[in-house]
């Protein structure tokens, strides 16, 4: 076996040389980044220049909204590998051109074998990254057979056609960025142990390969062309899905590996046996439109809709902005602390999502903010008797944010909108390139509370875990108003919130509320806020006279979204500023 995998080595070493070529010989160019669009016909927003224009392109010619989504996604898949991709799975809400707002799961799911201490060793839970970079943290990946799902059931266009461009891309290649390089770098010591990921990601001497180089991933275009020929099975079946099982039961890692990497139990059958879920929306009506998001596993549409109702009890627009961003920290905290106890895979957990979105357990938790922040951890609150009837398990929970994951919109002229948030959960996910496929292994896994062997998020075989994703649309009187969804961990949750306050509450323009200094507060003790947040007269006067205390963090989510104006215009915008900012485009700009 180490014999092949040494002979496997030198083989993806030399191919690699081949990836990887100076930019000056190649006529591949990075789009220019527009942040902001304005026009009529369909827009697209998305964190990457190549994935924006496949979506407009698309759309441009003949795709509906849901089809361009799946374009830009599998481009992403090859520009945003750390963030993204086939190997991982996500959320998509969609608003039909009919009128109805539905959502589909592709979260991946534990392997079958897999239990409540899967992640501990020596009778105590692994250490994050100890769990991480392993097989073990793979779950199933979804995003295949959710991106066939929703082509079926809202597409035009089959799998086969919307992965051409992503195929053209990984053919071709991009231009690595800064951004690019820096996710790179954060990962090299587990990626200098296996050769797949090395060959693909390092330059022969195991640095990032640098700022400007051009990068193919062949065997990622032979992926999306056997999945294009096939169909999903081309991924869950046959070649792919033995190489994923191989890399996930045998983690492929060099002899010299200096981090120990641990098996999982994934099998062929799990593969074969993962279905893409559609879902009711999370929805809440707040003010005068309706808020749609992703319910559980996602806690994503039942957070950010539990602070919305608490926050509709105020009258945010007519008050100091201090005091509007006192009560969306608080809100959010109170949620949170909900968010933590109550929400888990709902075929294994008997989430009160009912309760959890009612506006009376919405007014019993308001009645317990104050004028100055609450000290953290605030309990839960018990929204069983909001559900109609049942116990709670009210417990605290681990929280997360990371920087990682991508969110995109698109709509198109016919008035189809799709939000979707998708991911490999940490930036490199499990850091196990597939060898021979070209795409990176999720971490999902670690997304359960995987310490705890009683919390409802606990890991279990079959069993989602909870997100934080939240691609959200909201609609007034039937029609969409807005789109929007960033990465970021569980922090996604609080930039979608804090965006909707800014544009429907403090009268920020779409772009504006992208762009605002940001704010998390996740039941914590301090607030994770962004330098320009704390620095800011609102910020200041929130430590001083609200009792707020923050702790500074360079940055939180990267959004994308999208707004729908009342004479038939729409805006694009994307994240101008952090992880190098974004592109959004329309069908018609305006002149
Ligand atoms: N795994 C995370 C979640 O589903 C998303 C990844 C991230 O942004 O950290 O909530």
């Amino acid at each position: 076996m180490k014999t092949v995998r040494a002979r496997l080595v030198v083989i993806l070493v030399s191919v690699a040389a081949l990836l990887a070529l100076p930019a000056p010989t190649q006529a591949v160019t990075d789009p220019a980044k527009t942040p902001t669009a304005v026009g009529t016909g369909g827009a697209a927003a998305t964190v990457e220049g190549l994935a924006t224009e496949a979506a407009i392109e698309a759309l441009r010619g003949g795709a509906n909204a849901i089809d361009a989504a799946v374009v830009a996604a599998a481009v992403l898949g090859v520009t945003e590998p750390f963030s993204c991709g086939i190997g991982g799975g996500g959320f998509m809400v969609i608003h039909t051109a009919e009128g109805t707002t539905t959502t589909v799961d592709g979260r991946e799911t534990a392997p079958a074998a897999m239990h409540p201490q899967s992640f501990w060793e020596d009778g105590a839970p692994l250490p994050f990254d100890d769990a991480r970079y392993s097989g073990m943290s793979a779950g199933v990946p979804g995003t295949v057979a959710m991106w066939d799902r929703a082509l079926r059931q809202y597409g035009t266009m089959s799998l086969g056609e919307t992965l051409q461009p992503g195929i053209a891309v990984a053919r071709n290649g991009f231009l690595i960025d800064q951004t690019f390089h820096d996710q790179t770098a954060g990962n090299v010591d587990y990626f200098d142990d296996v050769p797949s990921s090395a060959a693909l990601y390092l330059d022969p001497d195991g640095t990032p390969r640098d700022v400007g180089t051009v990068l193919r991933n062949p065997d990622l275009a032979a992926t999306y062309d056997r999945i294009a020929r096939l169909g999903a099975k081309g991924f869950y079946r046959g070649a792919v899905a033995d190489a994923i099982v191989e890399a996930v039961t045998d983690p492929p890692v060099s002899a010299d590996a200096n981090h120990t990497w641990r098996p999982g139990v994934m099998t062929q059958r799990d593969l074969l046996r993962y279905t893409a879920l559609e879902r009711e929306p999370a929805h809440v009506t707040y003010r005068d439109v309706d808020v749609f998001g992703m319910g559980p596993p996602s806690s994503g549409g039942s957070t950010v809709g539990e602070a919305l109702n608490i926050l509709e009890g105020y009258d945010l627009a007519g008050v100091t902005r201090a005091e509007a961003l006192h009560r969306y920290l608080e809100a959010s905290r109170f949620s949170f602390a909900d968010r933590n106890a109550y929400i888990a895979d709902p075929a294994y957990f008997d989430v009160p999502l009912t309760g959890l979105l009612s506006d009376t357990f919405a007014a019993e938790r308001r009645d317990q903010i104050g004028d100055t922040a609450a000290t953290s951890p605030v309990p839960p609150g018990d929204p069983y008797p909001h559900n109609g009837g049942g116990t709670g398990a009210g417990m605290a929970a681990t929280t997360t944010g990371h920087e990682t994951t991508t969110h995109l919109t698109v709509s198109d002229r016919d008035g189809n909108v799709v939000s979707y948030t998708f991911t490999i959960e940490s930036t490199g996910g499990n850091g196990i390139v597939v060898p021979g496929w070209g795409f990176l292994l999720n971490n999902e896994l670690t997304d359960f509370n995987f310490s705890s062997t009683t919390h409802p998020n606990r890991v279990e075989g079959g069993k989602r875990p909870r997100s934080s994703m939240s691609p959200t649309i909201v609609t007034r009187d039937g029609e969409p108003l807005l789109a929007l969804g960033s990465p970021g961990g569980a922090t996604i949750i609080t930039t979608v919130l804090q965006i909707l306050v800014e544009r429907l509450d403090l009268g920020a323009s779409l772009p504006d509320a992208i762009a605002a200094p940001r704010a998390s507060q996740r039941n914590t003790t301090a607030t994770n806020a962004e330098p320009a947040f704390i620095q800011s007269p609102e910020g200041q006067e929130l430590a001083s006279a609200y009792g707020h205390v923050f702790s500074s963090t360079s940055e939180i989510g990267a959004a994308t979204g999208i707004e729908f104006l009342t004479d038939g215009g729409v805006v694009a915008a994307a994240e101008p500023q952090r992880r190098g900012g974004g592109t959004a485009m329309v069908e018609q700009p305006v002149p």
